[in-house]
């Protein structure tokens, strides 16, 4: 064990965040747990996973009453998490344990690589806390410490095999599950991206970067302009102030969810009256604003179907239509 992994495991035990997924002092008993939260993660926020994971573990409490479910039934439990892609690798994942592996889950990297939805970060991740393997977890998180520990100033995109051999020197063989979540836990909580409180840092007395004016500048990172597009969405209302809604083809963003007739090109209906309300998001590459029209009919020439306003919270929406659906009471 070197020095750095044992002032960091030290911190860790007096310091580590207690959450519903994370077991101390080793392997977690379940996998199921890891795996979950695992998914969940990607992409977004301890504090908004938090919101949904009780949940979830609620709903489908192991890997055969997930596998078991029907994708709408997931995607409804997966509602507020976002990224709905991620809902359906997991499913595809649960529904191999389940069938290739008779619920038992595999535990060396090549099987775990073979999951849907799962790449090099989420096996590693998954390797070391549910069987306390020795990988090497690198997020952005561990990046940023790393590159303010041995002060890499380079762009970030530029040195990402030297990040990993410094990484894997650094990890703890003997206690790898504790070290993954201790030097999380020291990004999300100490070596934070902007003021890091490096003054409560158990590698303070090691870092090249410790206390200096400039520390917040690393890592460096080339920034890209997010494209910002426009759209439109159509509220269609028939005689009974039902409103149309119709499902996503299985592939491509926000696929198998429901969702109003919009598009982000061209207008799909010309002459339907603009109510000069917006609605504004965000996704990962693009920016995008959806002008609301109102639209009056009884049958549409493509495929969906009427629902009640009452009946549209069964439905699985994506963030986006939902800020739409929040709209509806007031046009
Ligand atoms: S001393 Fe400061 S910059 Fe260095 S790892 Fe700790 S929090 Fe980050």
């Amino acid at each position: 064990m070197t020095d750095l992994s044992t002032l960091l495991l030290e911190w860790y035990a007096h310091n580590g965040r207690d959450l519903p997924w994370r077991f101390k002092g080793g392997k977690h008993p379940n996998p199921y747990i890891v795996l979950i939260s695992e998914f969940m993660l990607q992409q977004t926020t301890v504090k908004t996973v938090l919101s949904y994971f009780a949940g979830f573990i609620e709903r489908f409490p192991d890997i055969q009453s997930l596998a078991a479910a029907s994708i709408d039934e997931v995607y409804q439990q997966w509602q507020g998490l976002g990224y709905y892609s991620r809902a359906r690798s997991l499913h595809a994942t649960a529904q191999t344990i389940v069938n290739q592996y008779a619920g038992y889950f595999p535990d060396t990297r090549s099987e775990v690589l073979q999951l849907k939805g799962i790449g090099t970060y989420t096996a590693a991740s998954f390797l070391s806390l549910a069987y306390n393997q020795p990988e090497t977890v690198i997020d952005g998180n561990v990046m940023r410490i790393i590159c303010r520990l041995y002060r890499f100033t380079e762009p970030l995109s530029d040195i990402q095999d030297k990040i990993r051999t410094h990484a894997e020197k650094l990890t703890c063989p003997k206690h790898p599950a504790d070290y993954a979540s201790a030097i999380m836990d020291l990004g999300a909580t100490i070596c934070t991206p902007k003021k890091p409180q490096c003054l409560l840092c158990p590698w303070q007395k090691h870092c090249l970067s410790a206390n200096t004016p400039d520390v917040e500048t690393i890592p460096l990172r080339k920034k890209l302009a997010k494209q910002e597009k426009t759209g439109y969405v159509y509220l269609i209302r028939n005689r009974k102030n039902e409103i149309f809604i119709r499902k996503r083809t299985e592939k491509g963003l926000l696929s198998g969810l429901y969702e109003f007739p919009w598009s982000d090109t061209t207008p799909l209906f010309p002459n339907a009256p603009n109510t000069h309300q917006e609605i504004h998001h965000t996704f990962t590459h693009f920016k995008l604003t959806l002008h609301i029209h109102t639209l009056q009919a009884e049958e549409m020439a493509i495929s969906g179907h009427f629902v009640s306003t009452e009946m549209l919270k069964n439905y699985a929406l994506s963030t986006l239509m939902k800020k739409v659906a929040n709209k509806i009471s007031e046009l």
